[in-house]
């Protein structure tokens, strides 16, 4: 199969990517399985949103899904400060709640969104992220995690550049010169 252009190599496969969203799966229905039906996703739009839905559907007990979307990098280049632009439709006070983010990047983004929903009381906080760039970031906690990759702008499986590459089915390292000129 021949890459797009825009792509440098494959970073995580999509057997890799299945196989690994299987057994987090796994993990958080056994972590849970004492909390009923009182278990809350909270899905960081856009870029969770695969992974949410592959995750979801491989739970193996009753739940509840919820979204939020932050401001995000204008491109590549972060932004500065995180805002909620959506917020979720229902209280999460007293229920057990996880929240999925596609990438710790700086950790600027989940240590907000952290303390955003600490605030709101739920009965428990854990926070589950696709994947975590091996690079410095603010120490949160990332209970459940993915995969760790290189410190590269990577693309697909709902991480995008610019709106594009977010629907591939595996990870990608977007070619340098590709992020490195302006949008
Ligand atoms: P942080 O706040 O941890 O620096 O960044 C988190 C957000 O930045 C992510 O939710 C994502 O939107 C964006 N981001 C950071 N690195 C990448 C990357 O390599 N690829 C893509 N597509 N988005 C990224």
């Amino acid at each position: 199969m021949s890459l797009h252009p825009d792509l440098k190599s494959i970073l995580v496969s999509e057997a890799e990517i299945q196989q690994r969203v299987q057994s987090l799966a796994a993990q958080i229905s056994q972590d849970y399985a004492h909390v009923g039906g009182e278990l809350y996703l909270v899905g960081i739009l856009k870029g969770a949103f695969i992974f949410l839905a592959d995750l979801a559907r491989r739970l193996q007990l009753p739940h509840h899904v919820d979204f939020m979307a932050v401001s995000s990098y204008g491109a590549t280049a972060h932004s500065g400060e995180v805002r909620v632009i959506m917020d979720l439709r229902e209280p999460i006070e007293g229920k057990h709640v996880i929240l999925v983010e596609d990438i710790v990047d700086t950790g600027k983004t989940l240590n907000y969104l952290y303390k955003t929903l600490l605030g709101r009381k739920p009965a428990s906080l854990r926070t589950c992220t696709f994947v975590r760039k091996l690079r410095p970031s603010l120490d949160v906690p990332v209970d459940y995690l993915g995969f760790e990759i290189p410190d590269v702008w990577v693309v697909g499986y709902g991480l995008d550049y610019a709106d594009k590459h977010r629907t591939l089915p595996f990870i990608a390292e977007l070619e340098p010169h590709v992020y490195s000129k302006p949008t």
